[in-house]
């Protein structure tokens, strides 16, 4: 057990930083609280790569759309730390959103255009924009040598790469595997939400991706048929509203039209009101993108 340092004020994270770098390697996990077997998963492969782990809790009101839920997301921050200090980080960056934006809405913000319209970016529009601005200024304060994300939100590191690439962080992004519940569902802090037959519909989402996965396995390539299949699976279930059911190439986040060279399959559904999002990769990315 070790209580990691709790830190609000972006000088000090700085300062943290800029001395952690002289012991060695930093390693971020940006989340947004309320963490789970997810986030800890990440925070587990960032203390094995880096010397030095640093794990951001902010609920950040740019990525929220004016009729989301910003002021219902879950916000348990004595049980996180409580969480964290088993897992030896060494520094918890918690800021007040007037820290992160003294400038509100009218700052500067990054946008990555074409990427950050699709998916999410379509039903969700500014949240990308929101999300790349939030973990653009996160690598600046924390100068990480590596970042860990979630490949549960796919469009969100297809959009960072993109970022990291044109803005040339110098750092190494490292996307970890997507850890569900045992019977399949994605975690998610906003799983707590659902009512007990809104969680057995939301099964629907693995579902019908383990049903599309299976069938590729089987010889179908057409993305056409996979996504009709995969949309009547989510028919089946009343309560579930599906925002998208989509097929495409895990970098552009462009629609394909066969499978064969590697594919995103992607869903997005309201189940009452809360909204949830899972995806498989066709066939999984490379060894080195992957944390063991
Ligand atoms: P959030 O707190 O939801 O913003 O998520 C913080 C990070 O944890 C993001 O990189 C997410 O992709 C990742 N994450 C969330 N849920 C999961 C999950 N079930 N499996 C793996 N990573 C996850």
């Amino acid at each position: 057990m070790n209580t990691p340092e709790f830190i609000t004020s972006i000088a000090a994270m700085q300062e943290a930083s800029k001395l952690a770098k002289k012991e060695g390697t930093v390693g971020l996990v940006p989340t947004m609280g309320a963490l789970h077997a997810g986030h800890i998963s990440l925070i587990k492969a960032a203390r094995a790569a880096c010397d030095v782990v640093v794990v951001s809790i902010f609920v950040n009101p740019t990525q929220f759309g004016p009729n989301e839920d910003y002021e219902r997301y879950p916000r348990t921050l004595d049980a996180d730390l409580k969480l964290l200090e088993q897992e030896r980080v060494d520094f918890v960056f918690g800021p007040e959103a007037s820290e992160m934006y003294p400038a509100g809405n009218g700052g500067t913000f990054v946008d990555v255009p074409g990427i950050g319209d699709r998916l999410d970016g379509i039903s969700r529009p500014g949240h990308f924009r929101g999300v790349a601005t939030v973990v653009a200024k996160l690598f600046h304060i924390t100068s990480p040598d590596m970042a860990f994300f979630g490949q549960k939100d796919a469009a969100q590191v297809a959009v960072l790469r993109a970022m990291v690439r044109d803005l040339n962080f110098p750092l190494q992004l490292v996307v970890c595997p997507t850890v569900r519940e045992p019977d399949g569902l994605a975690m998610s802090s906003r799983n707590r939400h659902l009512t007990s037959n809104e969680r057995t519909q939301s099964l629907a989402l693995y579902r019908a991706l383990s049903q599309a996965h299976d069938e590729v396995h089987r010889g179908i390539r057409d993305t056409r048929e996979l996504r009709n299949r995969m949309m009547r699976t989510m028919q089946n279930e009343p309560l579930v509203r599906t925002e998208y059911v989509e097929v495409v190439h895990p970098e552009t986040l462009l629609p394909i039209e066969d499978v064969s060279e590697g594919a995103l399959l992607a869903i997005a559904a309201r189940i009452g009101g809360t909204r949830l999002i899972d995806n498989i990769l066709l066939p999984p990315p490379t060894r080195n993108d992957l944390c063991e």
